[in-house]
């Protein structure tokens, strides 16, 4: 066997886990195609054209270095948030931010609260920072439970707890009051991420308002849902500005390429386009509440580009899975309880959703789930 130099004591102890497999990966392990790809709350709306073209010319600039500072993009948002630029930081997608956030305030030991069976790749940067994980379950409505978490990030005094609002994977919402309920019941030196992945499928009336100089909540969001624009990665955070200055001392500083800028800020101006988006996602959420119905099963009400199905049982859900995937139904199942009786499945488009409910229907009759 050959003996390599050491490695840290962190990594060292770190368990050999991805996040996520991808579908591509999948594919490969399984020998079998994805036909319809609904696991991973991409985008089947695709991107705004006037995104694109930004894109394929900045494409030809590519021999270039992006703009470090993400000068043009960040103004464009501060407008559009009504905030200043000392408030944002860009990031290749919220998944690279959550690692900055994890690098920038935990210490080998410090604790973290997050739900149980909640994001995953947030739990992968904090125990890759050496954090210690305090996970809550959800509540049996599939709720995250908030005076559980905020009574967590007290007994364990954790450095930060996570919440997804839109969360995944379930697609339930908190409003604005109930947000800022849980965010008073935070220790004043505990911070809050607020990962607001799914935030333009939410009702903008309920969305918790932006205080950029509170300094105790970060807000994460990102232009791989909505925008349609996950591969080319990118995402930011809305932050108080002691904050956005020390990601300055540790984030890649180029990481963020021209072609992503380019693209976010024209997606950025094409509000039409977003708001088709918001509409077609909205009425395939119907679509899918009404499959679950007909079929004897409940969809979980959604404010995101998914539906969480509640199948009754984990094997029920986990049978579910199994026979979507031999049809090359690629979704989704959580695995903590008590999500692991639901599948997640992505709002595809109007012909996917055909697809999706005849395979699905198919399934339900030939194999009830009860
Ligand atoms: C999809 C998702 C992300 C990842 O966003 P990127 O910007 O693509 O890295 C982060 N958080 C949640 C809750 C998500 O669902």
């Amino acid at each position: 066997m050959t003996k390599t130099p050491k490695f840290s004591r962190i990594v060292e102890a770190l368990p050999p886990t991805v996040p996520f497999v991808p579908p591509e990966e999948m594919e490969r392990q399984f020998g079998r195609k994805v036909i319809l790809r609904l696991g991973a709350n991409e985008s089947s709306f695709g991107l705004s054209p006037k995104a694109r073209a930004a894109m394929e010319q900045a494409a030809e600039e590519s021999y270039l270095y992006g703009d470090a500072t993400s000068h043009e993009l960040r103004t464009k948002l501060a407008a559009r948030l009504g905030i200043g630029t000392q408030h944002l930081v860009i990031g290749s997608g919220i998944d690279e931010l959550l690692g900055l956030i994890a690098r920038a305030f935990l210490d080998p030991g410090s604790g973290v609260t997050t739900s149980e069976g909640g994001y995953p790749t947030f739990n992968y940067h904090v125990e890759g920072y050496g954090g210690v994980l305090h996970t809550v379950p959800y509540r049996s409505d599939f709720y995250n439970d908030l005076d559980g978490l905020a009574r967590s990030a007290r007994e364990t005094r954790s450095r930060l707890v996570y919440l997804a609002n839109p969360d995944n994977p379930t697609g339930t919402f908190y409003t604005a009051d109930e947000i800022a309920r849980f965010r008073k019941q935070l220790p004043s030196d505990c911070l809050l991420i607020l990962d607001e992945a799914y935030v333009e499928f939410a009702p903008e009336d309920q969305i918790y308002p932006i205080d950029p100089d509170d300094p105790q909540v970060i807000r994460t969001r990102t232009f791989s849902k909505a925008y349609g624009m996950a591969g080319a990665r990118i995402g930011y955070a809305i932050a108080h500005p002691e904050i956005v200055q020390v990601f300055e001392k540790i984030r890649n500083h180029f990481g963020v390429n021209r072609m992503a800028q380019a693209g976010a800020a024209a997606a950025l101006e094409d509000v039409e386009f977003l708001r088709q988006v918001v509409q077609g996602v909205k009425k395939g959420r119907q679509e899918y509440e009404e499959l679950a119905r007909k079929t004897g099963v409940r969809a979980i009400p959604s404010h995101t580009n998914f539906v969480a199905i509640d199948a009754g049982s984990k094997e029920n859900a986990q049978a579910l899975l199994e026979a979507l995937w031999k049809q090359g139904v690629f979704v989704r199942a959580p695995q903590a309880a008590p999500l692991h009786r639901c599948i997640r499945v992505t709002i595809g488009t109007p012909e996917e959703r055909r697809q999706f409910a005849a395979v699905f229907e198919k399934i339900m009759q030939t194999s009830p789930t009860s």
